[in-house]
This record gives C-alpha cells, structure tokens and sequence, in this order.
C-alpha cells in the first residue's frame, strides 16, 4: 500500500502487494465523529491497585529472564534479557524469538483451533463460514498441487503481450489490476495540505530486494545477497520450463532492470521528509508532462476510478524515467521483469516447489531454518485476507471485560505526563508550544478492536486458494480506492486485532493500539503498575505518541496537514537534539561491522527515547496521586526498578544475525538490544534508580535529549 506514513512499534511482515477489488466495496458507514481524543477527560486509575505483598511474577516481571550475574549499571539488556538470551533457541521456522513472539505464538495457537474448527464443520454462522472455507483452502495442498501453475497462468499471458512500449505499459496495467505492482503501487493518501481530503497517492515499487541498497552498495553481506537473489531468479524462470542457460540469461535481464529502478528510486532516508514524497501534479500534470506515453486514462479505468483527477506521486522524475525505460529497455528483458514480480507475489499460492523456492530466497535475508507449518502460514494470510473476522474471536478469548478501558485510561495518564512535559520544555518557545499542545489536544487513539467490524464482499470457495487470495487481494484494493474523494474515516484501523505491534499515523493525528500488543508480558490488568506503564505507557503509548512530534510526525499539525507550526529559534534546537540521537545511534552496530543508520532510525529512536522518559513521569504522578500506593518492594526491587525492567523485558529477543543485518539496511527500527540500552543511557530517572554513578556505562552523563 502507498504513502501512508504510518510509524510502527515494530518491524511489520513484509507488506506484499496488497489489495484490490472485484465486488462493489461497501458503501461508507457513517460517521459517528471522530474518535477520542486524548485531551477528552481526565484520566482515571490506569490500572487496579496492585496487592500489598506480590511476587516479581505476580508483578508482571519475569524473574527467569533476569541475569543476576550481570550489573544493570554496565549493560542493562544483559541485566533484564540475560537470562532469556543466553538459554532461548530461536525456532528454526522463525527469524527471532523473545517477548513479541511469545504473544504472536499464543494468539497464533488461539486461532488456529477456531479456523480448524471453522474448516471442519462449515458452520451456519457466515462470517465463521467464510473464515473456514478460505482456510481449508488454504490447507488443501493436494488440489493446490494439482493445479501446477496454473493459477499464475492468466498473468503470464498478460505479460506474454509484451512486444513494445505501448504492450509493456499495457501489461503494467492489466498486472496492477489484478493487485501486482511492478514499477509503482496507487492507493489513497490524504493530501498533505488538505488532510480532510483522500487523494490517490503513487509510490514507487516492485523490487525484490528489501530496499534500492542492495542493488547499489556493498555493505555487510550485500553483495552475497544479491548474488543468491540472482540465483533464485534463475530458479524460478526453470521451474517455468527455461532451461539453464536461458534462465540464468532472465535473471540477469531482471537485475539489469531492478537495478536500473533502484538507481530512478528514493532512499529510505530521502523518504523521510515528506516534502520529498508528496507532489500533488494531479492527473493533467501525469497526463501532459510527467510520463504522457504511460496510458494514464486505461490506468485508472482499470483500476476503477476512472474519474479520479487528484493525485500525489512521490517523485515526479521518477515516472518520467520509467516512461523512458518502457521505451528503451528491450521487450523480452521487460517480460523478464515482469514475470518476476508476478512470481514473486504469488509463489505462495502455488505448489511446494513454488513454495520452496520462494522460501529459499526468504532465509536469505531472515536467517529461517524451516518453512513455518501449513497451518501457521494460512492463518496468517487468513489474518491479512479476513482480519476483521478472524480477529473477534480472538477479542473474544484474550481482550474481554475491562481490558479496553484500562488501556485506555493508561493512554490519558501518559497523555497528562507529556502534556506536563510540553509545558516545561526548556528548549521550546511559547508560540510553537501552544500549537505542540494543540497538536496533542487533538491526537486521537483507537485501542484494542474496531467499534464496527469490516465486512468482506468477495466469495470464497473451497478447493481454489489462490482464486480466494487474488478475490480478497482485488477486493481490498478496490476498498482502498473507493475512498479517494470520500470523507475520511478516522475508523479503518491499519492493523488486525491480534496484531502485536501499535502505530501512529501523522496525517490522522492518530495512534492505534491493537489487543495483540495489550496482553502480557507487556500489559497484565494485575501486573503492578509500574510494570504496566513501563512496558505499554512508555513502550507503546508514549512511544506512538511520542511519534507526532519526532523528525517526521512534527511537519504535521494538528490537523495532519503539512504544516510548519515550529519558530525557527525552536526548530533549531529541535534538529540539534535530534542530531545528538542520529549520532548517538549511528555508532551502535547491528551485527559486527554493520552500523546502525542514524539517520534512518531517528525517528523511532526519539519515540523510544521520549515514550520511556514520559511514561515514567506519567507513573511518578500516577503514584503520587494514590491514595494506597502500589507495593514499594516487589521481590527485592524497587517500583522504580521494576519500571525500567518491565520496559527492558518488553524487548527480551534473540535474532539471527541475517535478520539482524536485513533490517539494519532497510528497517527504522532498531534492534532490540539498542533500543533498551539506547534508550536508558538517556533516562534521567534511571540513574537513581538502579543508584548507578555518574560515568558508569549505562548513566554515562551528556545524555541525548529530544521529548
Ligand atoms: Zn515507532
């Protein structure tokens, strides 16, 4: 999907192509109004008073994970996560294992019995019907198998056409049509200066390295990567009948090709400032002067908003060129490229040879062993196809009773600690304070599961998998696009319930938090509170809203339009705090000799830095306030410790080292370790709590400071 700038808790799964549309989308609901605001009413306790005597478990600390051995002032990770990491094993069928992936398992193991029921029974309920056939689908290997390619077979035609440019163009059309974006990808974006407005958005896409580096640069494993992508090309133009020679001759036409795009491409840093990815040419400026050869008019047709004249791309020349290498690149190598990026998007719906191979290039660059199950890899594509229902049976069994409110009431009291904070900002002038404060009045929040649960227009049948996913995936995609030109709808959540991630989106002003990431270890309604607002108010709430005012969410205003609202003294200082961040990072490595990209992970290291300083504000004022205090000692620690700990444990994780380094070249995210230690070599409140002097590692002084 396109441009919208949404900022995650966590690396999200590779979004694959996304969405589409055969049914008629549904009409709109209608607005109830905006969701709460922060700002709405005071918050009430976050959490129940905890019991005056409980043990580090019962406090929501788990006490394995800790390694008393290690001294929290040297290296605070080893302290909370050495126990975890020195025992854990990394399953051979995942990338990492730690706390995320312990939640990820457990509502994994939840869905699975309701999907396997749903696909034995074929029950009277629809939406549970819907859910099993597209399951049993899923799991029916033997008619997958007996079906060969075949289902890929209508896209190879369009692509067979492929003659000229104005055969090539056409071929793009058909293949985007049908939700496989090569070259670019549509989808609706607000407009950055109207942020009442949906607009289309065009971005470009369709590579099949994880970013335009690979293709450029030699950096750490890179030039081994590209190697093995090249190998996995060739492979998959053999299991299409090439022999070896002819298909090797493919894939390097395909490299020439993606190289060439990687070149015409932004940089994900680049990308980072809006400014460089928002162009509203509009529909005549595409038509006259951007890329007039490309059939913008079939385009859109195609896509089923023929009418749509508003339209953002992320950069102009980018279009420009591509119109030229349609022109210019030979028709059998562009025939090449395309069927690579149709082989890439639907491997996963063919046999196991299609599956493997896809596989064998996707442990490349995660460090996985083994294919996941059968079972966990349909409930996953029935969790991007069906979210909506899939995901109320898990609301049901692990986010009841009074889980939402408590959340929610945890988002007001972080909520009041960085509003206090605004006010005291040392660095921030009075003018630009008030529109900070404005902006924070008017951040919005969903917590846990939509109030209205989407429906899905689109028919499944039992026995066609990938029929089902190329129905859902055209049926998505339409839905995206009906809402160019409609209202917005402050409603459509980018997430899935069980999701275990958070995010925050700057054009909405707004940060969704979903169940998955609401459960324990990280949220517990009995944990003690200091553990709550450690791991989750700072963690995750502070972290997202701590994203509206971080090197990218502070151009929006409160509105979500792309705004400059900061005065230039202000701004100043803003950029030499961030600057100390992008620095600080910069010289933390990933895995020996990979360095972290300052740059590219500024903005979630300020939301890390930001959200565990303002949740532990938040947690001060919360206790003060109590007129029977939470337990002081929990198991030897104090509540002050067991704040820092809690937040460390949300991050206990062990990675490979290939995901390591994948995620180093192309994710904002840190790595787990940096995003503990990062974070608590900044927190002033953590050196008095673990007594740590001045000059140890971890309270080393000259601490970087943004929120
Ligand atoms: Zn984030």
């Amino acid at each position: 999907m396109v441009m919208r700038l949404v900022v995650m808790l966590v690396a999200a799964a590779a979004c694959s192509s996304g969405s589409s549309s055969s049914a008629p989308p549904p009409s709109p609901a209608k607005d109830p109004g905006p969701p709460p605001a922060l700002a709405a009413e005071p918050a009430k306790p976050a959490t129940p008073p905890a019991p005056a005597q409980m043990t580090l478990a019962e406090a929501g600390i788990v006490p394995d994970w800790i390694d008393p051995k290690a001294d929290p002032c040297t290296d605070f990770y080893a302290f909370a996560c050495g126990g975890f990491t020195k025992t854990a094993t990394i399953p051979p069928d995942r990338s990492s294992w730690g706390a995320i992936e312990l939640v990820v398992k457990d509502s994994e193991d939840v869905l699975h019995t309701v999907l396997e029921d749903a696909a034995k029974s074929a029950p009277g309920d629809p939406g549970l019907g819907k859910l099993g056939g597209y399951y049993a689908a899923c799991m029916d290997e033997p008619a997958i198998e007996h079906a060969g390619s075949a289902p890929v077979q209508p896209l190879l035609d369009i692509i067979a056409k492929v003659r000229d440019a104005r055969t090539a163009a056409a071929a793009v059309v058909a293949l985007h049509a049908e939700t496989v974006f090569a070259l670019f990808a549509i989808g609706p974006q607000q407009d950055f200066h109207d942020a009442t407005q949906v607009i289309a958005g065009i971005d470009q896409a369709g590579l099949g390295l994880p970013d335009r580096k690979y293709y450029l640069e030699d950096k750490g494993t890179m030039g081994k990567t590209r190697a093995a992508y090249r190998a996995h090309v060739a492979r998959v133009f053999q299991l299409l009948g090439q022999r070896e020679p002819v298909a090797k001759a493919s894939a390097d036409e395909v490299m020439r090709v993606e190289t060439a795009l990687a070149r015409l491409q932004q940089d994900e840093v680049v990308r980072r400032d809006p400014h460089m990815v928002y162009h509203r040419v509009d529909r005549a400026g595409l038509e006259t002067k951007i890329a007039p050869s490309f059939p913008w008019g079939d385009y859109l047709a195609a896509l089923g908003i023929p009418d749509v004249t508003a339209i953002s791309v992320n950069d102009p020349a980018y279009y420009t060129a591509v119109a030229a290498l349609l022109a210019t690149e030979k028709p059998a190598a562009l025939r090449s490229y395309l069927t690579a990026a149709v082989l890439r998007d639907q491997a996963d719906l063919l046999g196991k040879a299609w599956v493997d191979e896809a596989f064998a290039m996707r442990k490349e660059l995660t460090g996985e062993k083994e294919l996941p199950p059968r079972w966990r890899r349909c409930l996953r594509r029935t969790d991007r196809d069906l979210g909506e229902l899939l995901g109320q049976s898990y609301v049901k069994a692990r986010f009841g009773g009074e889980a939402k409110a408590r959340a929610a009431d945890l988002t007001k009291t972080v909520l009041e600690a960085m509003r206090q904070e605004l006010d005291h900002l040392p660095w921030m002038d009075d003018p630009t304070r008030a529109q900070a404060r404005r902006k924070l009045d008017k951040m919005a929040y969903l917590v846990g599961f939509p109030d209205k649960w989407r429906t899905y227009g689109f028919e499944v049948k039992r026995g066609d998998f990938a029929g089902n996913v190329r129905a859902a995936s055209r049926w998505e995609l339409a839905r995206q696009l009906a809402k160019i030109g409609k209202p917005v709808d402050r409603f459509d959540w980018g997430m899935t319930p069980p999701t275990v991630n958070a995010y925050y989106d700057p054009t909405l002003n707004e940060l969704a938090l979903p169940a998955g990431q609401l459960q324990p270890p990280f949220f517990g309604a009995t944990f003690h509170p200091a553990v709550n607002f450690g791991s989750t108010g700072g963690g995750t709430i502070g972290h997202e809203m701590t994203h509206g005012f971080d090197d990218e969410g502070s151009q929006f205003d409160a509105d979500g339009n792309l705004a400059d609202w900061w005065s230039k003294p202000t701004k100043d200082k803003f950029a030499a705090a961030t600057k100390c961040v992008i620095d600080q990072y910069a010289n933390y490595e990933a895995v020996p000799k990979v360095k972290l990209d300052g740059k590219l992970t500024a903005g979630e290291n300020i939301a890390d830095n930001g959200g565990v300083k303002l949740a532990y504000q938040a947690y001060q004022a919360w206790r003060a306030r109590q007129p029977t205090p939470p337990p002081h000692l929990v198991g030897g620690y104090t509540d002050d410790q067991l704040y820092f700990m809690a937040y460390a444990q949300s991050w206990c994780d062990k990675m490979t080292p290939e995901m390591l380094e994948t995620r180093a070249h192309s994710n904002p995210h840190s790595p787990p370790m940096w995003r503990v230690n990062g974070v608590i070599v900044n927190q002033p409140g953590f050196g008095p709590a673990f007594k740590c002097a001045a000059g140890t590692p971890m309270n080393p002084g000259k601490p970087c400071s943004v929120w």
